[in-house]
């Protein structure tokens, strides 16, 4: 087990003060074994930022050869469903990951209620009838303290009655609260009575109508650590204020054990948002076409876009884990999905913007199959078979009739090398009616095939193509940023849709790939040489009518 990658013929795995307590913790013999948990509230899907917290829990816990629970934080039926349950597995899989238990903070819902009813009777807990508002105002600021509710001094009596009926249903939602009896001019704002459940008469997506009161994120969740055994509380920095509270209560009631809670620094990319109350925004207002639009920042919406768990898992690997705040450039997440594609993604050929070339010297009707490296730098994968025909599409791009002096595509009377081909040069531009160009008239140089003498000769530019008999036509999409600005969230005054990028998606319904991508299964990559990598797409890709989506391109195009 992990205890020995202390040691210096080890493998090296970058650190981090979490890591070092951990070390520290079995070292010292304080725990045998660790146990970590991710616990997602089911509000929505899981998003990037919550990638970082997964490959923490799960990473540390698979290091040092402990557990990892998957436990639903599903405290607050108003906004939890089964489906975000299933996505939420479902991504936590596809990254690399299997939990160890999976739980649901409603599995404790009566344990939560009687140790409850412990701290009502040590009168360490009581009922407030005030409505929330009123108890909000009387919550004091950081520099003024709070307002004792008058309902604070309730006998013990009173207060185990009422908190039983509000358990039975006998009142109506916002009647009463249960409050922590604690500190109303704590300089913790969390530690001024928190509220610890309140009556809502909704069912539970797990519990039915079994329940009329639900525990409020704070009394559930350290307890339901407590429960489980976790050693270490792995949360986000938000959390920080919240610690007193969490080792108040666990101090309180008989706890089986006293996890301990640790803070770390929140993931945040630049160029989208990442909670999701905004993201579930920007589903149901249809500004995405769903929760796992390849726009989104969400783990299913990167996956359809084509990243790799391992992309992500090595990006938030190199990120590490500290207590500083920081916005990560969405280029490097760019940058970690080039590099893991640039090694694994087959090299192919596609048009997105088609432009017909007849080759003139060439014979009608024949199809030769050209032999093309899978990947340059890997020969181990092989070769695959390029069908050539007279007639090919070019990328309209590489075609100027009266270009710049530093254009080193084609244009009339110029050469230029066909990927994997030979040297054309144009003879002659069609046009049609309205002096658009629709056809070049290329004549091609059969001394510069590969294995004859000029097979080496040189010109100036190469361009990628596909057979017009055999390239099979796709739908293409490609996308950009979500958002144009940087921080989206970042002037108040407005609404940070107005900030939504109108050509975030382009959809190009008739480009043309090789067969052999077009026959490609869901999911698979692809480098489009010159233009990308691209994936299917995991939902409208069909056999005979390919979707792909690009992944990135091919350089950061936004960086100047
Ligand atoms: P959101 O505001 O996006 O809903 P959340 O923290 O409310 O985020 P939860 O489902 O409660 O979402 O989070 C589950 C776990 O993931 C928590 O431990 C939380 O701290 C962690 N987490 C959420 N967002 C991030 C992030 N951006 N970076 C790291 N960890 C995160
Ligand atoms: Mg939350």
């Amino acid at each position: 087990m992990g205890l020995e990658i202390v040691s210096d013929d080890a493998p090296v795995v970058a650190t981090n003060f979490i890591r070092n307590i951990v070390i520290k913790d079995l070292q010292s013999g304080k725990h045998q074994a660790i146990v970590t948990r991710f616990p997602p509230e089911p509000n929505g899907h899981l998003h990037i930022g919550h990638a970082k917290s997964i490959c923490l829990n799960f990473g540390i816990a698979q290091e040092f050869g402990g557990k990892t629970h998957l436990r639903f934080d599903d405290t607050n039926p108003l906004k939890e469903s089964d489906d975000h349950v299933q996505a939420i597995m479902e991504d936590v899989r596809w990254l690399g990951f299997e939990w160890d238990a999976l739980l649901n903070a409603s599995d404790y819902f009566d344990q939560l209620f009687d140790w409850a009813l412990h701290l009502v009777e040590r009168g360490k807990a009581y009922v407030d009838s005030q409505d929330a508002e009123t108890i909000r105002t009387q919550r004091g600021t950081l520099t003024e303290p709070g307002i004792e509710s008058p309902f604070r001094q309730r006998p013990v009596d009173e207060n185990r009655d009422l908190f039983l009926r509000m358990r039975n249903g006998e009142f109506e939602d916002g009647a009463h609260v249960l409050r922590a009896k604690i500190d109303m001019s704590s300089p913790n704002m969390n530690l001024r009575d928190p509220v610890m459940y309140r009556i809502l008469n909704v069912p539970h997506h797990r519990t039915g109508d079994k329940w009329h009161i639900y525990p409020m994120y704070d009394w559930a969740h350290g307890q339901s650590d407590a429960i489980e055994g976790i050693t270490h509380s792995l949360c986000t920095l938000e959390f920080e204020d919240h610690r007193p509270l969490y080792e108040w209560f666990l101090e309180n009631i008989p706890a089986p054990c006293q996890p301990r809670q640790i803070e770390f620094a929140r993931g945040n990319l630049d160029f989208t948002v990442m909670s999701k109350r905004r993201l579930l925004q920007l589903v149901q207002e249809g500004h995405v076409a769903g929760w796992d639009d390849p726009r989104m920042p969400t783990l299913s919406g990167l996956r359809r876009r084509g990243y790799t768990p391992e992309a992500i898992r090595a990006f938030w690997s190199d990120m590490g884990i500290s207590k500083q705040e920081s916005i990560i450039e969405m280029g490097v997440l760019e940058n970690a999905i080039r590099s893991d594609l640039n090694e694994r993604a087959p090299r192919t050929m596609a048009v997105l913007d088609p432009l017909k070339v007849v080759l003139i010297n060439y014979p009608e009707g024949e199809t030769e199959w050209l032999e093309a490296a899978v990947h340059p730098q890997r020969p181990e994968l092989g070769t695959r078979q390029v069908p050539l025909t007279r007639e090919i599409w070019i990328e309209r791009g590489d075609f100027m009739e009266d270009p710049p002096r530093k254009f080193f595509r084609l244009r009339p009377d110029g050469e230029v090398r066909l990927r994997n081909a030979f040297i054309v040069r144009c003879v002659e531009v069609v046009k049609g009616e309205a002096g658009e160009v629709i056809e070049l008239r290329c004549e091609y140089d059969v001394d510069s095939r590969s294995g004859m003498p000029g097979a080496n000769r040189k010109v100036k530019g190469t361009i990628h193509w596909v057979s017009a008999v055999h390239g099979v036509p796709a739908e293409v999409r490609l996308y950009d940023r979500l958002f144009t600005v940087a921080n989206p969230l970042g002037e108040k005054e407005r609404d940070f849709l107005e900030f939504l990028n109108p050509d975030s998606l382009q959809v190009i319904r008739e480009a043309y790939v090789e067969p052999g991508v077009a026959a490609g299964e869901a999911n698979g990559c692809y480098q489009f040489e010159r233009l990308g990598y691209f994936t299917h797409d995991g939902i409208d890709s069909k056999p005979g009518r390919p979707v792909l989506n690009r992944t990135v391109t091919l350089r950061d195009v936004w960086r100047k």
